[in-house]
């Protein structure tokens, strides 16, 4: 069996930048990946990424903004060192070659943000994500660290005393699984967009670390809080950055009308997320949509402008709606988009569980709490990517290889077997994934419901059930994507779960969880963390709470959100 120190599961930012840590303090380091390096889900991120690298502006007021925009619900000492970590971090991926878009004199450029009080946020036109994860892959590349491409981990091994001791991953070009021993095990897998019908993320974004992290006794923390995007294209639901309203975009109704002034009147557009979503879906409701959507308009901006900092948005605009943004509004509409929750780590990206690290989106450290700002998760990605790698290396230094048990190995290739002897009649992988997401987004969309959240809870048992029912049309070994969407859909129903229960245990809106029948934030009472932990003895998702960690600054302290 192989072995190395350091197993990453992922090669987005968080993985890559984390991998890079692991090289310069000599460890072995190998990186798992189920797609190519360069299709992780970063490579979409378009509009930029936060820090206060202008002399103007200052790493506490983007401390402070992060906490605000966070509902309160952030922890403050990680939060804090995200921000203070941020302009060298940005400064860093200069120097190693990242493209940044340049204002005259080379400087580089920045643009306005939603919930930010300074124009912050770095970008390159509006492929940030793109020019940031090909500068990570060529260190890498260069370092010649192992990566195990296209194999998906199914499974992290445990030994007696429930500590990691390594992973069970299936080659997807052969279909073999294999064990791999590591003395620490890094889950930088990104989030789960498609636990929902509409949202923005990559077909790839099932969140399975955080599920393989759950099943092997990790709490995650904070799963009912998904933020919704305010500008997801009508019909697919794909990506319009923020960036486009950050450049001076707007949001119009059917009947023409700006109407942000009425919900955010300081920040109109640019107020936080949670905040613009909820103001387009009421439009909607209130009937002043156009099948189902609201429109962003970006025309006074100009041929010019569009075609130079926002070139992608205006062609899939063009390919997917058939609009081109120059000549006419963009049908959007609020859309799923990241995952707040995850795995729970320290400020160092250490898991409750040994051996276990996380980051990136599939860690809740907690620096975005009920709400994040965009250009936020990009920093998040590479200062707690640096961060995590560089503990994880001084980590593993201290360890040997714990007892790695094989029948690990053999209960997932019987579980394998088993989807693929099923005969080839009953319930598709993909009816199911469409019946659970679109619940998801009916019972536990922008606005919630108690009747609605008590309904999303009531369907998880029949999703259970019909799981053990689901066929695969292909059988064959090499490249059985059909196979890997059904493993998928599992993790997807444990995440749902998550979700859904957190969300209807807490009597509060907050951030991104907005519950009809609780209109207000309840600080007295729910200023805290929700875990979710996996019972194997009930089957089922069980939650505890814990406290917000708190650096006792007056500044800090919860005041009402307005932007
Ligand atoms: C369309 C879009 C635009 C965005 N724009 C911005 C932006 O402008 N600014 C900003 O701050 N944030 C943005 N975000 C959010 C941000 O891009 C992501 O949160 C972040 O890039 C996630 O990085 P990551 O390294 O955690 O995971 P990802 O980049 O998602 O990578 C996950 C990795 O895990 C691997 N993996 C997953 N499961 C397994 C498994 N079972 N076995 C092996 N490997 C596995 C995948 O192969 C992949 O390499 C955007 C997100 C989207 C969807």
């Amino acid at each position: 069996m192989q072995s190395h120190d350091l197993i990453i599961i992922g090669a987005g930012l968080a993985g890559m930048r984390a991998a890079l840590e692991g090289v310069k303090a000599g460890i072995d380091v190998a990186i798992v990946t189920k797609i190519h390096p360069l299709r992780s889900h970063s490579c979409a991120a378009q509009g930029g990424i936060n820090a206060a690298i202008d002399p103007q502006d200052s790493r506490d007021s983007h401390a402070y903004d992060t906490v605000k925009g966070a509902d309160y619900i952030g922890d403050e000492d990680a939060i804090e060192l995200m921000c203070q970590e941020a302009p060298e971090a940005i400064l860093e991926m200069d120097r190693m070659g990242t493209p940044f878009s340049r204002i005259e004199g080379g400087l580089i450029a920045q643009r306005a943000f939603g919930g930010a009080s300074f124009n912050r946020t770095c970008y390159a036109a509006d492929r940030t994500g793109q020019v940031l994860l090909h500068t990570l892959w060529e260190q890498l590349v260069k370092a010649g660290v192992k990566v195990y491409q296209e194999c998906s981990v199914m499974r992290l091994v445990t030994d007696r005393a429930g500590a990691v001791s390594g992973v069970v991953a299936y080659d997807i070009k052969t279909g073999a699984l294999f064990g791999l021993r590591g003395k620490g095990v890094l889950m930088a897998t990104g989030g789960y967009g498609r636990v929902f019908l509409s949202n923005t993320n990559a077909t790839t974004n099932t969140g399975d670390g955080m599920a393989l992290a759950l099943r092997a006794g990790a709490p995650l923390a904070d799963m009912e809080f998904v933020q919704f995007h305010p500008t997801g294209l009508r019909t697919s639901g794909i990506l319009v950055t923020e960036g486009a309203r950050g450049e001076g975009g707007y949001l119009i109704n059917a009947l023409g009308e700006r109407f942000m002034g009425k919900y955010a009147p300081n920040k109109l557009e640019l107020a936080s997320r949670d905040v613009v979503s909820r103001a387009e879906q009421t439009e909607i409701i209130e009937g002043r949509g156009k099948n189902g959507a609201i429109f962003l308009d970006l025309r006074h901006l100009g041929a010019e402008k569009i075609l130079e900092r926002l070139p992608q948005i205006r062609q899939l605009s063009l390919d997917l709606e058939g609009v081109d943004a120059i000549h006419a509004p963009i049908p959007v509409r609020p859309t799923a988009h990241y995952s707040m929750g995850g795995i729970r780590t320290d400020k160092l990206g250490a898991s409750p569980l040994p051996g276990l690290y996380a980051a990136g989106e599939a860690a809740c450290v907690s620096v975005h709490g009920a709400n994040r700002l965009g250009g936020n998760s990009l920093l998040d990605t590479i200062v707690f990517g640096k961060i995590t790698g560089a503990h994880c290396a001084a980590s593993v230094k201290k360890e040997t290889f714990r007892d790695f048990d094989n029948s690990a190995v053999e209960a997932v290739r019987a579980n394998l077997a088993d989807l693929k002897a099923r005969p080839n009649k009953g319930l598709r992988p993909s009816a199911l994934h469409h019946r659970m997401a679109g619940a998801m987004n009916l019972h536990c969309g922008v606005f919630r419901t108690p009747e609605g959240l008590d309904a999303g809870v009531a369907e998880i048992a029949g999703w259970r059930d019909d799981y053990t029912r689901i066929h695969l049309d292909d059988h064959a070994d090499d490249f059985n994507i059909d196979l890997l969407r059904a493993v998928e859909l599992g993790y997807l129903i444990d995440l749902a779960e998550c979700i859904l229960r957190g969300a209807q245990a807490r009597p509060e809106s907050r951030g991104a969880h907005s519950r009809t029948d609780h209109p207000n934030r309840d600080d007295d009472n729910w200023r805290k963390h929700t875990l979710s932990h996996w019972d194997g003895s009930l089957g089922a998702v069980t939650l505890s709470h814990e406290p917000v960690r708190t650096v006792g600054k007056a500044e800090y302290a919860p005041k009402v959100r307005t932007y």
